[in-house]
């Protein structure tokens, strides 16, 4: 009998009372080891009542007596964090190191918000006007809403939520559905840290939830990540909705390799990026360009490597685990399919892998495909997938235009030994996070994360400092202590004097 996965309201489980559940998989094993509630509006309500509540006490704690939860947190999550782990491995099926390196990029943003004070110091002007001080503070929003995707449950929630917290909101999260335990176990992490209740809370659920939440009254912010589609959805609804919505959508991300490149540490890094976590991950390289004649030689290295990689059961030891689901496993392998067709050609095909694991799990291979053209599927779409492209161009000005024209613009990376040449790229490309040499950039907690073009909708990126900026609002203070000297009719406009 799967196990109910509930609601975490208020300082506790709340089991669903829709009627509605889903079925949660072990990605290796294809058994339903879960029903997750699934919230109607009236759920929905409950939790953001209960963040409506916290509000005021929560907002008022000092920052000191913030800051000591935080730190409590922090301590718990790094001592305790392979039971995380083992929760995302169970659910989302990506291998166990994998899942400790997410909750260890998570903790980041964890350890950064542990600065709070300094990160919501304002500003002070002694005597801007004879005897008038002016100074800046920020607050808190509010309840505050956090939409997260299957492929990080637990680093994605930790890119907002302890920003949130500690700058003073309250939160509800939304989880993904197929994944939503791991919300969970935070939640009652953050209980024993000794957050108030209400403070944190998780709704589980569908379109339904979000829906609702997108438009409650009292919900001030809305931080989403997921598909492009459904970004786009959550910041055009959330914006109507008078709330404040930073919507992260997907990508596709090139690596561009020059000819002078060291061709075997561009192979390792295609390999890496690209099949880690099984190609289920937004910052992901899903297309190499082979710049000037490089195309075969790259291509074989890359293959070379592939082909020792070992598709399994993430908890034993494998290199890569399974998808998320048979649907979306399905989807990515029609892809590769589709490719063929439209005359690309098939290096190692992934379909026909042997997995370390249960024959029902929802496997399938790195797959690595070659002579790619930018108007095929397998380019213009977001597979999400472990799907390497490869596209071959002249010079590194058709590179350069190739990722300009994408529709997204997460992330990319250049490979080379030219200094100019990287420096020209980081300049030149339309893209929010850039590597050199480096093939994953996601950016420490204390910059921002986020991308350009559909990658993104709003303002604000995610933590670092836009994300203080996201979860505060400003008051600029003018201020003068009165003494006989200032007395005196006046009706026209301030002047400094
Ligand atoms: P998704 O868009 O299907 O789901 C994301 C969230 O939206 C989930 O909580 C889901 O319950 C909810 N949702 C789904 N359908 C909805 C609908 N019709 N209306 C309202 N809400 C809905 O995304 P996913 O499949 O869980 O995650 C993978 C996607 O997330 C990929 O596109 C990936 O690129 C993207 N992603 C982006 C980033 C980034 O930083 N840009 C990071 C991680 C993942």
């Amino acid at each position: 009998m799967p196990t109910h996965i509930p609601h975490w309201i208020d300082g506790a489980r709340r089991n669903g009372a829709s009627g509605r559940t889903g079925e949660v998989t072990d990605s290796a094993t294809g058994e339903v080891i879960g029903e997750v509630a699934l919230a109607d509006a009236s759920e929905v309500d409950a939790a953001v009542a209960a963040a409506t509540a916290a509000f005021p006490g929560w907002r008022d704690t000092s920052l000191a007596k913030r800051t000591a939860v935080l730190f409590r947190f922090r301590e718990l999550l790094n001592t305790r964090k392979p039971e995380l782990a083992a929760i995302i491995t169970a659910e989302h099926g990506k291998v166990l190191d994998d899942a400790l390196g997410e909750v260890s990029r998570g903790q980041e943003v964890v350890e950064y918000a542990c600065g709070v004070p300094s990160l919501v110091r304002g500003g002070f002007t002694e005597n801007a006007s004879t005897n008038v001080d002016v100074y800046s503070i920020r607050q808190p929003l509010g309840p505050v809403v956090i939409i997260s995707p299957f492929n990080f449950p637990a680093m994605v929630p930790m890119w907002f939520f302890p920003i949130a917290i500690a700058t003073g909101n309250t939160v509800v999260l939304k989880p993904s559905e197929q994944d939503p335990s791991a919300a969970l176990w935070m939640a009652e992490l953050w209980k024993e840290a000794g957050l108030p209740d209400g403070v944190f809370n998780v709704v589980q659920g569908d379109k339904v939830a979000v829906d609702r939440l997108l438009e409650h009254p009292e919900i001030r912010s809305v931080s989403f990540v997921g598909s492009t589609a459904i970004a786009r959805y959550v910041y055009e609804t959330g914006t109507r909705n008078g709330k404040r919505v930073q919507a992260l959508g997907g990508a596709k991300n090139h690596m561009v390799v020059l000819p002078d490149a060291d061709l075997d540490l561009a192979a390792d890094a295609a390999v890496n990026s690209g099949f880690g976590s099984a190609g289920e991950r937004c910052m992901a390289i899903s297309a190499v360009v082979a710049v000037g004649g490089i195309g075969d030689d790259l291509v074989a290295r890359i293959a070379e490597r592939t082909a020792t990689l070992r598709t399994g059961d993430g908890r034993k030891g494998s290199d890569m685990g399974p998808l998320i689901s048979k649907r979306h496993r399905d989807r990515v392998a029609s892809y590769v399919e589709a490719g063929e067709k439209e005359g690309a050609k098939l290096v190692v095909d992934g379909r026909q892998v042997t997995p370390d694991g249960s024959e029902d799990g929802f496997w399938l291979g790195p797959t690595l495909v070659d002579h790619v053209e930018p108007p095929m599927s397998v380019y213009t779409d977001e597979i999400f997938g472990p799907v390497l492209s490869v596209l071959r161009v002249d010079t590194y000005e058709h590179a350069v235009e190739l990722i300009n024209r994408n529709e997204y613009g997460n992330g990319t990376a250049i490979f080379t030994n030219d200094g100019g040449a990287a420096r020209r790229f980081q300049h030149e490309v339309q893209v929010g996070m850039i590597g050199i040499n480096v093939p994953i950039p996601v950016p420490m907690a204390y910059y921002s994360f986020g991308g350009w073009k559909s990658s993104l909708f709003g303002d604000s990126h995610a933590h670092g400092a836009e994300g203080v900026h996201f979860f505060t609002r400003g008051k600029v203070i003018t201020s003068r202590w009165l003494d006989p000297s200032h007395g005196g009719l006046n009706l026209g406009f301030p002047q400094n004097a």
